[in-house]
């Protein structure tokens, strides 16, 4: 039977890294769990000229790294896999591609629905959502469209970048996927909220002292140098990542279940970030790039492959981002992201005044939300797991417990194929932090950084520190 969740999915850069690491086992996942069955295929596209079996065997190998499966459930799975060679720019090829998805339609019965899965280089986002458009490869079925980050490298490129996709698809087909929004921690953020009625009622400026978000890696940047350059970590990980978990934390209505409301929600908070001047990004924003490690053992960043000797790209920022609003103003949000830091660790601090005695909430008690790793003890009360702690006014709701964790990419598909674009990021969500972040960048490409600054396996440079200190307070995870 034709459900919502049959389908074809297109993707483009059916070859590459991400597909295979992530979308691939994600699918597999789906498949086994029947959330996808018989009505669904395949189609990966990419500039080699591979065959369906060849194209097959990369898929199947894939999840050989992640799974112990009987090979037959496997290739069962591969058979819905079909390739297409193609080049973005060439507009015979979407004609190819157009009658191929056609037949699988017949093929599979999967009721004229696409997901148009983009998993190329960013510079082609646009190019082959013009195309899709122009050579009629849209149909009467569901047409969605998945772009990957980054979604520009500034607001003027993110607003060309939208403008071009935007000609071709109406806003609410396009799902813009930020994988932290498809983490179990942060999807589970507005239901502990909503019950949690004490909790709630301390989440503001009266009884929050300050709030801490902490996405910190312990590897450098690996094989990805190349990227790196053209991003650093404010791109990489502040304007998105950093900034869609405190939408979560902070925005006003948790009960709502609304997709247009939890947006506007999220949007008019970000519409109220305090954009910094100049001088502001000199005390309240801090960079760093690694060097070797104390015992001169790792790489130095600017020893990396595809990295230049002179690189000025930031590995690591730490900052103090404020908002104007009558719950949020005068509490700082403290930001830090950076590679080669002593562990990874991604984690939420909320941070409580003595005030909140009045609540019935011990004064300065903190709020850990472990958004990695992503088993047990995910809520911590000063360090201690929630149960254990002797408070109660935070604990999961029954039903949101951890039990065994489903992968970000697995939940964002289900999310596409049901139309769901709660855990999506909405273009005036994107501009608003875009011009945030340019702001810090403008300051940032006037002046010569002094780096390296931080030695690999440390919490970077001393002024991140010296960030709380001088407003008297630290960081809770040091
Ligand atoms: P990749 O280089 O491994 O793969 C790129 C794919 O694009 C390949 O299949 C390649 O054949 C295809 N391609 C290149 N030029 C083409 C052309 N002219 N015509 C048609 N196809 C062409 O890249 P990746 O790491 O898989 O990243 C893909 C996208 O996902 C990028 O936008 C990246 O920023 C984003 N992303 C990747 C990761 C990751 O973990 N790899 C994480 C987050 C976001």
């Amino acid at each position: 039977m034709v459900t919502e969740k049959s389908a074809i999915f297109i993707i483009f850069g059916g070859s590459g890294d991400l597909a295979h690491r992530k979308l691939y086992p994600s699918l597999f996942r789906l498949y086994k769990s029947g959330i996808l069955k018989d009505h669904f295929a395949v189609i990966g596209t990419a500039r080699r000229p591979w065959s369906d079996d060849y194209f097959r065997e990369t898929v199947i190998t894939s999840l050989e790294d992640y799974f112990e499966d009987d090979k037959k459930i496997m290739e069962e799975f591969a058979k819905h896999f079909f390739y297409q060679s193609h080049d973005v720019n060439d507009s015979e090829h979407y004609i190819a591609l157009k009658n191929l998805a056609a037949k699988l339609d017949d093929q599979f019965e999967t009721g004229h629905n696409r997901v148009y899965y983009m998993a190329i280089a960013p510079r082609f986002f646009g190019t082959v959502a013009e195309h899709i458009n122009s050579e009629g490869l849209k149909t009467d079925g569901y047409n969605r469209l998945v772009i990957e980050k980054p979604f520009g490298r500034d607001l003027d490129s993110a607003c060309e970048l939208n403008g071009n996709i935007s000609k071709a698809f109406p806003e609410d087909d396009i799902y813009r996927i930020d994988h932290y929004l498809g983490k179990e921690m942060i999807q589970d953020i507005p239901h502990i909220r909503a019950n949690n009625p004490v909790f709630e009622k301390a989440l503001n400026n009266q009884y929050v002292s300050n709030v801490q978000v902490t996405l910190a890696e312990s590897l450098g940047v690996e094989d990805r140098g190349g990227y790196y350059e053209t991003a650093g970590v404010l791109r990489d990980m502040v304007q998105n990542h950093i900034m869609q978990i405190i939408g979560a934390v902070a925005s006003d209505d948790p009960k709502a279940t609304d997709a247009k409301i939890i947006h506007k929600d999220k949007t008019n908070l970000f519409n109220s970030l305090k954009v910094l001047t100049a001088e502001q990004v000199d005390t309240d924003f801090v960079r760093g790039q690694y060097d070797t490690d104390k015992l001169g053992d790792q790489k130095a960043y600017r020893q990396e492959d595809n990295v230049a000797e002179d690189s000025e790209i930031e590995t690591f920022t730490a900052g103090r981002i404020e908002f104007e609003s009558d719950r949020w103003s005068g509490v700082p949000f403290y930001v830090r992201s950076g590679k080669r830091m002593p562990a990874k660790s991604s984690r939420i601090d909320i941070v409580f005044n003595e005030k909140v005695a009045d609540l019935g909430i011990k004064a300065n008690t903190v709020v850990t939300l472990l958004i990695e790793p992503e088993d047990g003890n995910s809520i911590l009360i000063n360090g201690i797991n929630y149960k254990e702690s002797g408070q109660d006014f935070i604990k999961f709701p029954e039903e949101e417990e951890f039990d065994s964790a489903r992968e970000a990419y697995e939940s964002l598909i289900i999310d596409i194929l049901s139309g769901n674009r709660v855990h999506f990021t909405l273009w005036d969500e994107l501009r608003s932090t875009w011009k945030y972040i340019d702001s810090i960048r403008e300051r940032w490409d006037s002046q010569t950084p002094d780096f390296p600054n931080y030695l690999s396996g440390t919490m970077g440079p001393d002024a991140a520190e010296m960030l709380l200190e001088r407003d008297g307070n630290s960081w809770a995870w040091d």
